[in-house]
Parts: C-alpha cells; sequence; structure tokens
C-alpha cells in the first residue's frame, strides 16, 4: 500500500498523520533524524548540516511561522533526495517558484509541498469548498498552518483548485501555475493589463478585494478569442514589490 506513495506522503504514513494539525514538522523532522535550531542566520534563511543518519537544520528564527515550517520541511526535502550535503539554502531558493522544476531547491520544495499540504488531507476539505477566493485559501492555510501562496499553489498543483496563480512584479510576470484541468492554451500573458483590478494593486494604492471580480479573459491571455470569456481574479500583496492573482477562468473556458 505505501509503495506508490510519494516519500513524504509514506513520512505522513509512518506517523499514522491524519489531521492537518497533526503535522508537527519538528517532531517530524525528530523522527527523520534531524534537530531544529531557531538562530538569526544572516548567510541564508535555513541550512542543514548532516553526518550519518543524524542532521542539524538551522533556521533564521526572525521569519514567520509559516514561513519557519516551510524552511525547516523543505531542509528535510534536501535531507531525502540530497542527503551528504551540506546545504545553506538563501531566503531566494526556498519556495522560489519562478526556478527550472528540475533545480534541487525546487525538489526540496516538493518535498515541502507534499509533507505540509498532503493531498490526502487537503482532498476533503476541497471538496467542500463550492466557490474559490482567496479568503476559502486563507482558511485552509489556517488549518494546516501554510502560507496563502503555498496553500493556493499546492491546491491548483493538485487540481482541486481549477484555476491560475499568476505572480507579477513591475517588470512582467515571475510565474505562473495552472491546475491541469485549465486547458493549456490559457497561458498568461507577461505583462500585466491595465484592465485587471492586479494591475491597480501592482502600480497603484488600490486594496485587496473583498472577493474575486468579474473580468474579460483578455485581461489576461492574448488569444484571439478571449474576448469572448470572462474571469473572475483577485490579487493580494507579497513582500518585494510582487502581486499574485488567483485566476479563475468562467466555465465555457474548459470546453
Ligand atoms: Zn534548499
Amino acid at each position: 500500500m505505501s509503495g506508490g506513495l510519494r516519500p513524504a506522503e509514506r513520512v505522513l504514513a509512518n506517523l499514522g498523520i491524519t489531521e492537518p494539525r497533526e503535522i508537527d514538522v519538528e517532531a517530524i523532522a525528530w523522527h527523520l533524524g534531524a534537530k531544529v535550531k531557531f538562530r538569526e542566520l544572516d548567510t541564508c534563511e535555513a541550512r542543514i548540516l548532516g553526518h550519518g543518519n543524524r542532521a542539524i537544520i538551522c533556521v533564521d528564527s526572525r521569519k514567520r511561522p509559516e514561513r519557519r515550517k516551510f524552511s525547516i520541511a523543505h531542509e528535510l526535502g534536501h535531507w531525502t533526495f540530497h542527503r551528504g550535503q551540506c546545504l545553506a539554502c538563501s531566503s531566494d531558493e526556498i519556495g522560489n517558484r519562478a526556478s527550472r522544476t528540475t533545480d534541487p531547491e525546487r525538489v526540496a520544495d516538493g518535498f515541502a509541498g507534499d509533507l505540509l499540504l498532503p493531498a490526502y488531507l487537503l482532498r476533503p476539505m476541497s471538496q467542500q469548498v463550492q466557490r474559490w477566493s482567496l479568503a476559502r485559501i486563507r482558511e485552509v492555510a489556517i488549518e494546516f498552518g501554510t502560507s496563502v501562496t503555498a496553500t493556493a499553489y499546492r491546491l491548483i498543483e493538485l487540481d482541486m483548485l481549477p484555476g491560475l496563480l499568476v505572480c507579477h512584479n513591475k517588470r512582467g510576470r515571475r510565474w505562473f501555475k495552472a491546475a491541469p484541468s485549465v486547458p493549456s492554451r490559457w497561458f498568461p500573458q507577461h505583462d500585466m493589463d491595465h484592465d485587471s483590478q492586479a494591475f491597480d494593486m501592482l502600480f497603484g494604492s488600490a486594496p485587496e478585494l473583498a472577493a474575486p471580480s468579474l473580468v474579460d479573459a483578455d485581461a489576461w491571455f492574448d488569444q484571439s478569442d478571449a474576448g469572448q470569456y470572462q474571469l473572475q481574479e483577485q490579487t493580494y500583496k507579497v513582500p518585494n514589490g510582487e502581486v499574485i492573482t488567483l485566476v479563475l477562468p468562467g466555465r465555457k473556458m474548459f470546453d
């Protein structure tokens, strides 16, 4: 049964974890032979030093709790896949969704996603959601003790949320993630359209909307027929002058 599980899922299964609040990442680290220490780190955000079957993970104590949790899970990903290496990971390497999927940092992030937001615990929760919004995602994030972005990314990756997550800075699109069920022709444009609400948040001082708002699909996609469709968008701000938008294509866009 456990043969088909991914490494992080196998860890959760071995520990008999059946609820999000049981995912205690420090206890899981201990179970895997790693002790976690919180320090003020200046040259990196987290690092792992392994010797034989034992390791010490250090995490920058000044980061937010959900970020520290993700960093520990990320280091456990290195411990699982890149054992024998001493690794120091910068803030730019942990959870950087703009880097290549073959990058060892992305492999470690994938492990962190599997460990902190496992599909078998997300599925029953996501099946109760009729209409996705940032508010719904935040509820799930609170339940799992993870960031909004990590949670939304995971829901989309697992096709539990049939939409896209698109990150922009003022120079253009940095990365995006589309749910497998979103037809691949809906590839978001690089430059942000001034008709999107996200534009006013990125370049102006518009506040976050309380709920997703309707916009013509050509605000996000430049396919010639995009103007015939509508979608919903809801944007939030993240550090480093970036904004992330939840794009929910209209039903007809899935045909
Ligand atoms: Zn790393």
